[in-house]
């Protein structure tokens, strides 16, 4: 496939070429059905096979234990910022009907423009009782930009709050929880109440199966959108604590709002995530995404491939730093695996960057448009040898364009 391109893009992201060319074979027959995966039922006893092996292939990269559920539901991350609002709140309400009348706290951990926009979605749903736990920006150099992961102490979590709330790796901002606990810019697991059944909930779309989860059974749910790491847009992956699949209607008649049928875990728990039609193609992707990472050594394989990815490109733009060209936008300590945010230094040297990695085949580097500058997204697919083309392009960069 030699038109393809290196894909660097936020996401939609790429995905393996090898995947793609199977999923074409099972768009014309899934399984030796003789009928294709975007035709077949969703009741079909292989589609159903299909899926819960899809469960299984998830569960055990992860070590999902037993007390979780996975689910699987459409409307992307932002369907779960109102979501969570809602299916936490209504179990916050069955845990202590003696506090009808009373708005429970939201505790949410602002580290960018996901997490912020997350918390607007629970200050809009819950109430105005939101509390910021931490606010990233406050520990910023200009006191306003997304640049670094808080240090532990600048955390206040509420004392009885319906639900924590962090992201684990934003996207655009390019900042990420650090996966070894004892680094300063790791989650501070420490700081929550220990032994009791904790609503901590978090965002993993864009680093989902890109390494092991820290902590994931202290979690009581996590959310991910399909189209970084494991498949095509349009299916939304839920691990869920089975305390918190609760009876959004026993809860409403307590005065908790009512949450929509399609939105509630516990409708997605009790219909096996077939409520309604689910997104069969997308699931088909993801489960063959699913099924290659386990081939190739599971989500440690990848873990270690993109952390050496990642580094690379840290490294050179030290290079790029010290020569005048290049500055990483967030502080050191603070970078994402995934995505890697820098700026172009000097008159019209971004756009030249574009282009020139362009004729080279290397798309998509373009910055958010909220923020500019280039990011680099570094998805499972992205082999490390297609890192290091871009790397390779970086460092001649610099050296061409130093002052
Ligand atoms: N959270 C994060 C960290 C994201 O990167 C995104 C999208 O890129 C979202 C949430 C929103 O996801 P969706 O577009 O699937 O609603």
């Amino acid at each position: 496939m030699d038109h393809r391109v290196i894909n660097f893009g936020a996401g939609p992201s790429a995905l393996p070429e090898p995947v793609l060319e199977e999923a074409m074979k099972g768009l014309l027959n899934f399984q030796g059905t003789g009928i294709g995966i975007a035709e077949i039922s969703h009741r079909s006893k292989e589609f159903g096979a299909f899926l819960s092996n899809v469960e299984s292939l998830i569960r055990s990269q992860l070590g999902v234990p037993s007390t979780h559920s996975i689910l699987f539901t459409q409307g992307g991350g932002s369907a779960q910022f109102s979501a969570v609002v809602l299916n936490f709140l209504a179990r916050h309400r069955l845990l202590h009907p003696e506090l009808s009348g009373e708005d429970p706290v939201l505790d949410y951990v602002v580290t960018g423009s996901w997490s912020k926009k997350a918390a607007e979605e629970a200050k809009r749903l819950g109430g105005s009782k939101v509390n910021i736990a931490a606010d990233a920006r406050k520990h910023s150099q200009d006191q306003k930009s997304f640049d670094n992961i808080p240090p532990h102490d600048a955390y206040t979590f509420s004392a009885d709050p319906a639900l924590i709330y962090y992201c684990e790796n934003e996207t655009v901002d390019g900042v990420q929880y650090s996966n070894n606990e004892s680094a300063p810019s790791s989650f501070p697991f420490h700081l929550l109440k220990q032994g009791s059944l904790l609503p901590l909930v978090a965002d993993y779309s864009s680093s989902f199966m890109s390494r092991p989860i820290p902590h994931l059974a202290d979690h009581a749910l996590i959310f991910a959108g399909a189209q970084k790491n494991i498949g095509p847009a349009g299916l939304t992956v839920l691990i869920v604590r089975q305390d918190c699949i609760v009876d959004v209607d026993a809860a409403a008649k307590l005065g908790a709002i009512p949450v929509p049928l399609t939105m509630s875990y516990k409708t997605l728990a009790d219909s096996k995530s077939l409520y309604n039609t689910p997104p069969v193609l997308t699931i088909f992707i993801s489960g063959l995404v699913l099924q290659r990472m386990k081939d190739q050594g599971g989500v440690e394989y990848y873990a270690e491939v993109n952390r050496r990815k990642a580094e690379k490109v840290y490294e050179v733009l030290k290079t790029g730093k010290s020569k005048g060209v290049l500055h990483g936008k967030v502080k050191e300590g603070s970078g994402s695996w995934t995505n890697i945010v820098f700026d172009v230094l000097g008159d019209g040297l971004e756009a030249k960057f574009l282009a020139e990695a362009e004729k080279l085949g290397m798309k998509s580097l373009k910055g958010h448009r909220s923020i500019g500058g280039i990011r680099v997204s570094l998805y499972n697919a992205i082999t490390e040898e297609q890192t290091d083309k871009l790397v390779a392009y970086i460092f001649d960069f610099v050296e061409q364009n130093a002052p």
